[in-house]
């Protein structure tokens, strides 16, 4: 089976993608030993999803791809975007997160956001970046006990309840990451 490493710490992540994707034996970094934090300087999702996916390229020579998401906030000019897991500071609290985004939004009458993820994939001839997107809108108070993140305030659209409060196989559907996930795959597919 062909080797592809997938250049994150996060676990969940990681099984997701190796749930869904089985023509390819998938190596998280742990899986290659490799345990250094891979610090994210970009100003764009496709910058840091980039800078992943090559560093871990030029130490390993093997097929890479690596992921950068977050939530982008119509009324807020798409912030807080590759700072949505800093958005209240640097601690990386999404409990923190959700208030300030509840108080920052507090008198919007545009409640429109959308998640992004960009995955970059890079291999011995090929550097190209996927990009998945599910809109919808910050709720006014947080609902459900699902997911991470800003999940108890997103309503994905044609839905009324938040990605917190959905089943975690619906959520799997209809996100930004398996998006995206599935171009890199259409992708992987036509080289083959
Ligand atoms: P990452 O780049 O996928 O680690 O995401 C960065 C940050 O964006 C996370 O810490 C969350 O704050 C936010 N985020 C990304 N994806 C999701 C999601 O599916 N649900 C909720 N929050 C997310």
């Amino acid at each position: 089976m062909k080797e592809l490493i997938f250049a994150t710490h996060n676990q969940n992540k990681v099984e997701e993608v190796k749930a869904v994707f089985n023509e390819y034996n998938i190596n998280s970094l742990a899986d290659v030993d490799y345990h250094t934090e891979i610090e994210e300087t970009a100003k764009t999702f496709e910058g840091n999803a980039l800078l992943k996916a090559k560093h871990i390229y030029d130490v390993f020579k093997t097929a890479v791809f690596a992921d950068d998401s977050g939530l982008e906030v119509a009324e807020l000019y798409g912030a807080p975007g590759v700072y949505s897991a800093r958005f209240a500071g640097e601690e990386k609290n999404h409990k923190k997160n959700n208030a300030k985004l509840l108080e920052v939004l507090a008198e919007a009458t545009n409640r429109k956001a959308q998640f992004k993820t960009v995955i970059a994939y890079v291999d011995a001839n090929t550097t190209i970046c996927f990009e998945g997107v599910v809109k919808g809108e910050i709720a006014t108070e947080l609902s459900g006990t699902g997911g991470f993140g800003y999940d108890p305030l997103f309503v994905p659209e044609g839905y009324n309840v938040t990605f917190g409060a959905l089943p975690s196989e619906v959520k799997l559907k209809l996100s930004h990451r398996s998006r995206a996930i599935a171009l890199l795959f259409e992708h992987l597919k036509s080289l083959t």
